[in-house]
């Protein structure tokens, strides 16, 4: 038997050190929560994704932020009541069918919006999170955003630039007019994550947005719904967050996307499939600051569940390298630069 070292980890100030808490707010025992939290400062995560009250009032004690997920779901952001009283601003799906608790995108664009920012004014009331986080992945053919209701066609005609009597519904929009369609929508929600970001900010001040969706490789738009060139374009987001895989070109593209806008690069552990018996393979210190070197941002850890000592020491050891980290006052690449500015400096 080997004992791991103790958990002795630093949190960065300037950088996020996010960690997915895997169900942390449906954990009704506050006992178990608390040690959590420790073992998460002393590993030097600076954030978690939870999603209620208590972990507001109480990560900040253990140096946490609070991140909270936000969807259409009934749980989060419940539109049902409201579009019971407006059936017809009800989004249209590819059934053809009036969605109960979605609405339009286009009069989320417009006068529809305020309906999601009474929504959003009783979350951030009652939950009080540092973070709003909209995780989207989805695609542009059957997304919470896509509508096919006749306002929403006529835009799209219009942005196509379609003749005035064309014939749309979602099966001519998939055989014939699909990659404008999707390049339509992706500029679309990337305006949606624009009234997001106004709209929490000024709810709430001090509440920053954040976006997750997959890297800008040629074919997120089409199958996850976001190109961050428009986010970047709108400025849809606080922050940004990215996972899956290392794709470097694609990293890079989702930078140069961003325009600015903070990248934390993830680290997931794998699998994350509960039925996958092959054992998760856990965080190395160098896998930790190979992410952090890809981010502008941060990293994210995904998740809290797939944890063991090991992957827990990962990031402790992380957090404390690289040296002059706590000194970095901007992004991880611009810490590089600042780290190879004096030493290029004394060679000369
Ligand atoms: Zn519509």
């Amino acid at each position: 038997m080997r004992l791991l070292p103790r958990l002795s980890g630093a949190q960065c100030k300037t950088l996020v050190w996010q960690l997915w808490g895997g169900w942390f707010s449906n954990m009704d025992d506050v006992a178990m929560r608390q040690p959590i939290l420790e073992c998460c400062r002393q590993a030097g995560f600076n954030d978690i994704v939870s999603g209620d009250r208590w972990t507001s009032d109480n990560a900040k004690r253990y140096g946490l932020t609070h991140t909270m997920g936000v969807n259409f779901e009934p749980w989060s952001l419940n539109l049902a009541p409201h579009l019971k009283d407006h059936p017809d601003q009800r989004l249209i799906g590819t059934d053809g069918k009036p969605n109960d608790r979605l609405v339009c995108l286009t009069l989320l664009l417009g006068e529809g919006w305020h309906a999601v920012r009474r929504a959003l004014d009783e979350k951030l009331q009652s939950v009080r999170p540092d973070t709003l986080d909209y995780d989207y992945e989805y695609s542009p053919a059957n997304g919470p955003h896509s509508c096919y209701c006749p306002r929403c066609l006529q835009a799209f005609r219009d942005d196509a630039k379609l003749p005035a009597g064309t014939k749309l519904d979602p099966a001519a929009i998939k055989a014939q007019y699909w990659t404008a369609w999707v390049d339509f929508m992706a500029r679309r929600v990337a305006r949606l994550f624009g009234r997001f970001r106004q709209t929490v900010h000024e709810l709430s001040p001090a509440t920053r947005f954040s976006v997750y969706s997959g890297y800008q490789t040629p074919d997120n738009a089409d199958r996850y719904g976001v190109d961050w060139r428009y986010v970047g374009q709108v400025k849809g987001a606080d922050r940004a967050g990215c996972g899956y895989g290392r794709p470097v070109e694609a990293i890079r593209a989702t930078v140069d996307g961003l325009r600015g806008i903070p990248l934390v690069c993830g680290a997931l552990l794998v699998p994350y499939e509960r039925d996958v018996l092959r054992p998760v393979l856990p965080y190395t210190k160098a896998w930790l600051l190979r992410t952090l070197i890809d981010s502008t941002g941060g990293l994210l850890a995904y998740d809290r569940l797939s944890f063991d000592g090991r992957t827990w020491c990962g990031s402790s050891a992380a957090s404390n390298g690289p040296p002059r980290w706590s000194r970095g006052s901007g992004t991880g690449q611009s810490w590089l630069v600042r780290n190879r500015g004096p030493a290029s400096r004394r060679r000369r």
